[in-house]
């Protein structure tokens, strides 16, 4: 059993070279992130997340969460001493507003410590990924009030925080939710309904849970329009703010799960006493799924993150595996002795694959993150709006292409182990096992492709895919520059000029209405797009660890460079193979008999 090592030295690598951390420190506000302190940072979160998290990850998965017979969720053993320590931490905290308790980071700085958490224990950390989200929504949608009744224990994480969308008729089309909620003559409203498949919806850990509800008025039209948000808590606050009487609503039941099982994923009955359960509207009546997406878009970019935190571990557990077990002689070796494995040039693919692909979602997710500091704190108009756009065009890649990744590169990781991998007490199989919710949860990665597809490629006519290829375009010329680098800088054109093609292709189908030919071609298309944006990174990589920055020890940049070149020579041509699937159309899928 290995145990979770956090590559601190990648992650100040691809923070300070590829996701520019210097230049978002002199930002108004994150003066106090400059590198050298968010470095110590980092190695105090490290040291935490693998010291006090981690151990819990196998026993978690073992044991579960449970429903016990009063209908309280119990989590499983040392969850509670966990949780009451990370809460002292303040690592939930990190990058959330100073003016409630929180840490005041940049959000590039805040996903390192999320994706640490993940990685040390993905079951776990999403209490705290769904906490930050009904923080942000609170922050951005809530009254006055409610931000000072709430947002405190929210922030530190002496409450908990979920995203209460589905229901048994409403998962990906959310719009078709039935839950009701009937307003009352204090202004609160009384919610009823049953809501499925809630994360952490309910723990023993904190005091308070506090729900973000999705549900229609009375009189509200049907579909998304009419959808409203409410803050529903576990225990109503009294006059002190506290928690006080018991709401009405119950846990029905906790589903059993492939992975995750530390997670409670329950279902939730809102009025099931009969009086309802109590509600404050968050926002304004009807603007539910608006404000809802604040809460979505940052669950997006945490849910992606998983796919890079469970490659990361299963990485590290397969390399350990690799360089002990024992197995076969090399070809042609004079030598009858056996060696480890590692030494096979079949098993380095693996190894290497797993390597050079997390490091491509890790370089991704920051420089999304960083569009995220930059949309709220460039210096100008213009440049604030060209971040946006670009985070609204990244958030389903960042979502989807690394979750996908994720569920291929955990099967690797069980692949080094051979049979070994398949048997749980190698414990590789729980990291396959824990990845596969995610292409599936907050939103499918279909839904993540049409979004693309329907929503992202046309913003500005297309212009924002564009500039974003002729902004990778640039690098290509920069690689030529470099001996060792041209056979990268050849794919990487061929690979823009494919996803120039397939975007091009995909824009007339939407403006000649060809919509199903378009949606056709969507998940490969997002797998085109975020395999290029992977190029694009590992060329700046493969850059900056050529230009020698001086915190980095010679053998590390070797590395960068050689992880850098396997990606752009061996995975970046698999794009292109692609844009044929991509431009197929939708005959065949149209005209096929499944039945
Ligand atoms: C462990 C777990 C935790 C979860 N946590 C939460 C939570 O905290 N809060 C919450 O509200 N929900 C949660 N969910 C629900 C989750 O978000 C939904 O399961 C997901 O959105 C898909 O909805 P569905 O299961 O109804 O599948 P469906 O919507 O029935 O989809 C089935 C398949 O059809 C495809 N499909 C559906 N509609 C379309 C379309 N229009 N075009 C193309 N393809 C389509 C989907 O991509 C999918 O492949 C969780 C689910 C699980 C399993």
């Amino acid at each position: 059993m290995s145990r979770y090592v956090p590559p601190l030295e990648e992650h100040n690598f691809v923070l300070n070279q590829v996701a520019g951390l210097e230049e978002i420190s002199k930002l108004n506000g994150y003066q106090h992130a400059d590198p050298a302190t968010v470095a110590t940072i980092l190695d105090e979160a490290g040291r935490f997340f693998a010291e006090v998290i981690e151990p819990l990850n196998r026993s978690g998965d073992e044991e579960g969460s449970r429903l016990d017979e009063t209908g309280q969720v119990r989590t499983p053993a040392g969850f509670g001493d966990a949780y009451r320590k990370l809460v002292e931490s303040g690592w939930p905290g990190a990058h959330a507003p100073a003016e409630w308790g929180g840490g005041g980071l940049p959000y590039v700085v805040g996903v390192v410590i999320q994706e640490m958490f993940k990685t040390a224990n993905m079951a776990f950390s999403l209490a705290g990924m769904l906490t930050q989200g009904a923080v942000e929504a609170v922050h951005i949608h809530g009254t006055d009030e409610m931000r000072s009744l709430y947002l405190e224990k929210l922030v530190s994480g002496e409450w908990s925080g979920t995203m209460t969308l589905t229901e048994p008729e409403a998962g990906s089309d959310v719009g078709s939710l039935r839950t009701k909620a009937v307003r009352q003559d204090d202004g609160s409203y009384r919610i009823f309904g049953t809501k499925i498949f809630i994360t952490w919806g309910d723990q023993d850990l904190t005091d308070n849970v506090i729900h973000l509800v999705l549900a229609r008025t009375e009189g509200a039209p049907p579909g998304t329009r009419g959808i409203s948000m409410f803050l529903v808590p576990k225990f109503i606050l009294d006059e002190h703010g506290e928690p006080g009487e018991r709401n009405d609503y119950k846990i029905v039941s906790l589903e059993h799960k492939l992975g995750i099982h530390a997670s409670p994923t329950c279902v939730v009955a809102f009025g099931d006493g009969g009086e309802g359960a109590v509600g404050y509207l968050v926002g304004d009546e009807m603007e539910g799924m608006r404000n809802m997406f604040t809460m979505m878009n940052a669950a997006r970019i945490g849910v992606g993150m998983e796919g890079l935190a469970l490659s990361e571990r299963a990485y590290q557990h397969a390399l350990t595996y690799a360089l002990e077990r024992v197995q076969g002689r090399p070809i042609g070796a004079e030598s009858t002795e056996s060696v480890p494995i590692v030494e096979h040039p079949d098993v380095r693919r693996m190894l290497l694959t797993m390597k050079a692909n997390t490091e491509a979602m890790r370089c991704l997710l920051y420089v999304a993150a960083r569009s995220g500091d930059l949309m709220f704190h460039a210096e100008s108009d213009d440049e604030r709006e060209r971040h946006s756009k670009r985070l609204a065009l990244l958030t389903p890649i960042v979502k989807a292409w690394m979750t996908d990744l994720g569920v291929e590169m955990t099967s690797l990781g069980i692949q080094v182990h051979g049979g070994m991998g398949y048997v749980e007490e190698t414990g590789a199989a729980q990291y396959y096992r824990d990845s596969r919710i995610a292409p599936i949860y907050e939103g499918t990665n279909g839904i993540q492709a049409m979004d693309l597809v329907l929503r992202k490629l046309p913003t500005d006519n297309g212009a924002v895919v564009t500039d974003l290829i002729a902004e990778m375009s640039a690098v290509v010329f920069e690689l030529e520059e470099h001996d060792d680098l041209t056979r990268f800088a050849t794919e990487l054109a061929k690979a823009l000029e494919g996803l120039a093609e397939t975007s091009t292709w995909l824009g007339q189908r939407l403006s000649s209405g060809e919509i199903d030919d378009a949606l056709a071609g969507a998940t490969p298309y997002l797998t085109q797009f975020g395999t290029v944006l992977g190029g694009w990174l590992m060329a700046q990589s493969a850059l900056a660890a050529k230009a020698g920055p001086s915190e980095h020890s010679p053998e590390f940049l070797a590395e960068k460079i050689n992880t850098a070149r396997f990606y752009g020579e061996h995975l970046l041509p698999r794009a292109n193979g692609l844009v044929a699937t991509i431009t197929a159309g939708n005959d065949l899928l149209a005209s096929a008999t499944l039945s």
